[in-house]
């Protein structure tokens, strides 16, 4: 495996970083997880896109324009040979001294992994998983947004650690209101009465590619999508649920915290949908001019 660093393609012993990057010490940095399909790296310009403005968020300034951070990404694939896989793209903070000041920190590290990723078991795609609410809330906004993409994922850690302990393989995280945030590392969509529902940007979430292209999936399927606070027991009483992610890309919920959401299978909607984004990676389907 060859890992991109710096600018140079390195056998993966060899990519390493300094004990002194705040990446390490506190979690100081950026990502991205990105997918390969069929040799092609999937919605690339949104992932830079987010990457730039999660750094911006943090006053983390990326050694390189978003154009070069791209071609790196696809030298780092085309270099491991990779078809269908999935990128880790990550900006540290740099090296720096043992204390928090960004100004005594230098040479952020920007580092591209071309891997294979399989997140949940692929019964599960068929079966619809149960999944848990979490009792760790999702980091307040107004302490780091969740809208940041950051190295420090302790928040949904503590959270999947809950799901882990309990047999579930993902949590939904409730934000410091107590209304659905998302899980924790996956995006929530809801189908109730034909409409799908997901709760909006200022419930505290990740602004997912993957929810995009879904809403945008589902509006081009005639689905009416509406971004709204949703509760637990709108989670409950829901006709059909499901995640969104990267590395997840759409897969059933049919049941969360002992309750059977609709009739317990995967419902319609989510199905199609599934299969639309199957198309969509495939190249077989595109999405219209983003809409926001
Ligand atoms: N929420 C969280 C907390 C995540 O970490 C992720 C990505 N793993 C998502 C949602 C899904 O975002 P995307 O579709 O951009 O991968």
């Amino acid at each position: 495996m060859q890992v991109y660093v710096n600018g140079a393609l390195v056998p993966k012993e060899q990519a390493v970083v300094s004990v002194f990057d705040h990446g390490l010490l506190y979690g100081d940095g950026v990502f991205e997880g990105i997918r390969v399909y069929g040799g092609k790296v999937f919605l690339l310009d949104e992932h830079v896109e987010r990457l730039y403005e999660s750094a911006l968020a943090i006053r983390l300034v990326i050694p390189m324009p978003p154009a070069e951070m791209a071609a790196a990404v696809e030298k780092t694939v085309a270099a491991n040979g990779i078809r269908d896989g999935y990128v880790r793209l990550l900006v540290t903070r740099g090296s720096g001294s043992l204390g928090l000041d960004i100004r005594k920190t230098s040479d952020p590290q920007v580092i591209v992994i071309a891997d294979t990723i399989s997140l949940y078991p692929a019964e599960l795609y068929e079966k619809g998983m149960e999944i848990i609410t979490a009792s760790t809330i999702r980091n307040h906004p107004a302490a780091l947004s969740p809208r940041i993409k950051s190295l420090n994922y302790l928040n949904n850690i503590m959270a999947k650690i809950e799901a882990t302990d309990a047999g579930a393989p993902e949590a939904i995280m409730l934000n410091h209101k107590g209304d659905v945030a998302e899980c924790t590392g996956d995006n929530l969509f809801l189908v109730k009465k034909g409409e799908l529902l997901t709760p909006p940007l200022d419930a505290g979430v990740l602004d997912g590619i993957t929810r995009r292209a879904v809403m945008q999936l589902a509006e081009q399927a005639g689905v009416r999508v509406r971004e709204i606070t949703l509760q637990r027991h709108d989670v409950y009483v829901a006709d059909e649920c499901f995640l969104t992610g990267t590395a997840a890309e759409v897969i059933p919920v049919v049941g969360v915290d002992g309750r059977r959401i609709g009739d317990g299978k995967p419902g319609p909607v989510t199905q199609d949908l599934r299969q639309r984004f199957q198309k969509l990676t495939r190249g077989e389907l595109s999405l219209k001019a983003a809409s926001r």
